[in-house]
């Protein structure tokens, strides 16, 4: 549906009438006069988007008119206008808000046009970029919309600060992906991944995520900023035996140290190919890339494959973090979790920290590394820069 500006202006008074609507089409706004409220509400409503509604007519009083329109669940904003006392404005703006419809302003003769002006341009904006957002989250990607944006390189990083708990240092960045699309703007990663999962994308997608990682790491380490950044892998990354090599060639090129690398996998992903994933993880943690299990607990797992894989980081789901500031059972599992880690020989990070008294809580079990927007959220770029500058200070 497209977004209509069509403005109707109601009123008995021929040069009222013509003053609004010169004053409206001069604007640049598309408008439509009625001289008789009954003209209005036989005319198709459902494209005005305001109404400028005299409430004394000789042929249908505008409380009528606003009674029929609230009948029809007109959804256009209405603006009163009458000559005269205030009283009666204000009453019959009681009225209309009662019935649900959307008054916008009532103003008592002669209007002040610019005000009056100005308030159909901003409710036109503001209805405009409703209906665009409402558009926007709608809005699902085609595979070949998201094959293109990867070659055309519309995706980009974003930067969530990894926090050392015991010392609150940064100990390192989570990329995550992002679509940068020319007219939906920044798309999450919930719209497209499992997409490119689906159809095959994901070694296009993680390849381009891992260059534009790498180059930013080799940004930070010319301007005397090394961190180390973690980046996620789908299980279809783990099915091709040439991806160890490729990445060391990436390390290389870039001149990236392996350690400055962590990659992310999830539970699931691991477990669905486990003679294979294993070949390439043992290879990749052999050459000094960390390796780190994402959202621990919520995928499929079986704690004797785990300890097989030579994971040097647990992350626990934010679910359980989220949920060990009010449920003793989600206080066990990450307790567990971090004993778990540690037994094992990893570090043991929380995502999701959200509030201070959780990252006391994470403090007290001596869990290492936290994540979450009580910190930060992922940030562009520039930003990340600038909190990496300030880290060092
Ligand atoms: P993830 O790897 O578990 O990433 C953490 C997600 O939690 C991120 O969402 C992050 O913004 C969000 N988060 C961080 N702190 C908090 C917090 O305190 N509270 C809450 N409520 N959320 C928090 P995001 O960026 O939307 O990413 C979602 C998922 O998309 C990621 O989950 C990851 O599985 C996937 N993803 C993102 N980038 C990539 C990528 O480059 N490759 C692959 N394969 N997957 C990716
Ligand atoms: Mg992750
Ligand atoms: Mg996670």
């Amino acid at each position: 549906m497209s977004v209509s500006d069509l403005v109707c202006v109601v009123d008995d008074d021929a040069q009222y009438l013509e003053l609004l609507t010169d004053l409206l089409c001069g604007q640049g706004l598309h408008v439509q006069p009625f001289q008789q409220a009954q003209q209005f509400l036989d005319a198709d409503l459902t494209e005005c988007a305001v109404v400028i509604l005299d409430l004394f007519m000789p042929d249908i009083d505008g409380v009528d008119v606003l009674r029929i329109l609230a009948a029809r669940k007109f959804k256009g904003a209405v603006i009163l206008t009458s000559g005269q006392d205030q009283s009666v404005l204000r009453t019959a703006f009681e009225l209309a808000k009662a019935q649900h419809l959307t008054i916008l302003h009532s103003f008592t003769k002669p209007i002040p046009l610019l005000e009056l002006a100005n308030l159909i341009a901003q409710t036109l904006a503001d209805s405009f970029q409703a209906q665009q957002q409402s558009q926007d989250k709608n809005w699902t990607p085609s595979v070949s919309q998201l094959r293109d944006a990867i070659r055309e390189q519309q995706l980009v990083l974003h930067y969530q600060p990894k926090i050392d708990v015991a010392t609150g240092k940064t100990s390192g960045f989570e990329a995550l992906v992002r679509w940068q699309h020319p007219e939906y703007g920044l798309v999450p990663p919930f719209k497209f991944i499992r997409l490119a999962e689906q159809f095959g994308l994901m070694a296009e997608l993680t390849s381009s995520v891992l260059v534009m990682a790498m180059q930013q790491l080799a940004t930070w380490n010319q301007q005397g900023l090394p961190t180390r950044i973690a980046v996620n892998i789908s299980a279809e990354n783990l099915t091709d035996l040439e991806f160890p090599q490729k990445l060391l060639q990436l390390l290389q090129q870039y001149k990236i140290e392996p350690s400055q690398l962590l990659l992310e996998i999830t539970e699931t992903a691991v477990m669905n190919e486990v003679v294979l994933s294993l070949d390439i993880l043992i290879r990749l943690r052999m050459n000094g890339i960390g390796l780190s299990i994402d959202d621990f607990g919520t995928g499929y797992s079986s704690l004797a494959q785990l300890h097989r894989i030579p994971f040097s980081e647990l992350k626990i789901d934010r679910r359980f973090v989220h949920a060990m500031g009010t449920e003793a059972e989600s206080l066990a599992i990450v307790e567990t979790c971090v004993f778990l880690g540690h037994r094992l020989g990893m570090k043991v990070v929380a995502e999701g920290v959200e509030t201070a008294s959780i990252l006391r809580k994470l403090q007290e079990i001596n869990c290492d590394q936290a994540q979450g927007f009580y910190w930060s959220k992922a940030m562009a770029e520039p930003h990340a820069t600038a909190w990496l500058l300030k880290s060092f200070q």
